[in-house]
């Protein structure tokens, strides 16, 4: 087990700035995942942590030590990818049995006791019937899971997964993020796992670090990413769908800040702290955090249906919240029971505790 620190790291290639100033502090036993949309440095930054690659600047700590100049093999990491690269040509025993084979001498190990750590870790992810296997003859799945059994023999200090999950099928994804946050936990070996998928770092992380264009937006546990996004830009990228985003203006009415949107005002939705008149603000609101009623309320939005979306038990309607001027864009989801119709008029109740707001021209969060 151990703490990860990254101090200050910068990664360019070429003209490129890859990992543009990151710093986090991953604890010890934590499950922490960098999330971000393609091509924001989550993979430079695990590669960085692994060894693959070394920063122009700043350094990394694994239990305090700087580990930044260190090759792969001493830092006691071990890293998955997204393809399992498995030795196809030997079986799935061998291919497990393969990290601690090459360093038997070194290590001391004898070959019974080897194979009595390949039976370990096998069992552990339930893969004891497979052994005899060559990897052409398993699912995706079944592969997957050897590729993780084979960074598991060493034990290593950190645990590395670079999108582990993200050539599986739909179904069998969700199965293997759920087992594999419960060996996680199990072995308690601190983990930092790179995805783009918000739905998997929600339901698998102990802490997110989102990234956009090299640099860290935002650290905190799921419920923070998701309930108070500290930049527009963790707003629009968690959750399914996306937070709406409303751009609105400040006003000021008697001796209160109020918000000015498109079909609609509202008081100042929190302290208002760093704001002035004639500002010009992002209001956020999740699509789940919206009540639907079919009768006027006082102070509900009225909007006009567009499009609605059923999914199941929920429903998504696609409403214009300015009816009587340009047409403004909102999500709701809701759920299924009421029947809604095209066309339609319906008022909205957003819950004014959980909105977000932000400085249309820095991003920052204002509440
Ligand atoms: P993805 O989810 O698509 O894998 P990512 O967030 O992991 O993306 P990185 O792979 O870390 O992003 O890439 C960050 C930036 O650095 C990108 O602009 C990428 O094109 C660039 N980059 C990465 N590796 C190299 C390399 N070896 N040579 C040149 N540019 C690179």
């Amino acid at each position: 087990m151990a703490r990860v620190v990254l101090e200050n790291i910068v990664k360019r290639f070429g003209k490129v700035v890859a990992v543009d100033h990151v710093s986090l502090d991953v604890r010890d036993g934590e499950f922490m995942v960098l999330l971000g949309p393609s091509g924001c440095g989550k993979t430079t930054t695990l590669r960085i942590i692994a060894g693959l690659e070394f920063p122009d600047e700043g350094r990394v700590l694994i239990d305090g030590k700087d580990v930044t100049d260190l090759e792969p093999r001493d830092r006691d990491v071990a890293m998955v990818f997204q393809n399992y690269a498995l030795y196809p040509h030997m079986k799935v025993f061998d291919n497990i049995a393969f990290p601690l084979m090459i360093k038997r001498k070194s290590l001391g190990l004898t070959k019974e006791e080897i194979k009595k750590k390949v039976l370990e870790v096998a069992r552990l992810l339930k893969i004891e019937d497979l052994l005899d296997r060559k990897p052409g003859q398993l699912s995706g799945g079944q592969q997957q899971r050897v590729a993780l059994a084979r960074t598991l023999i060493r034990t290593p200090k950190v645990w590395l997964m670079d999108e582990p999950l993200s050539n599986l099928d739909a179904l069998l994804r969700l199965e293997m993020r759920a087992e594999l946050k419960r060996l996680q936990k199990e072995l308690g070996i601190t983990t930092i796992y790179v995805t783009h998928d918000q739905a998997e770092a929600l339901s698998m992380a102990d802490r997110i670090a989102v990234m956009n264009k090299g640099r860290i937006i935002q650290v905190g546990t799921p419920d923070e990413i998701y309930l108070k996004p500290k930049h527009v830009f963790v707003g629009k990228f968690i959750g399914a769908p996306p937070m709406n985003i409303i751009e609105c203006r400040i006003a000021r009415i008697e001796d209160k800040y109020v918000l000015e949107c498109p079909g609609f005002t509202r008081t100042f939705p929190g302290q208002p702290r760093n704001i002035r008149e004639g500002m010009r603000v992002l209001l956020g609101i999740r699509p789940e955090f919206v009540e639907v009623y079919k009768e006027p309320k006082p102070d509900a939005i009225k909007a006009k249906i567009l499009v609605t979306e059923p999914q199941g038990s929920e429903i998504i309607l696609n409403v214009d919240i300015n009816p009587e001027g340009e047409e403004t864009l909102l999500k709701v989801k809701t759920k299924q029971g009421p029947r809604y119709e095209i066309g339609e008029i319906v008022y909205l109740a957003p819950d004014w505790t959980k909105v977000a707001v932000f400085d249309k021209a820095t991003g920052s969060s204002l509440i």
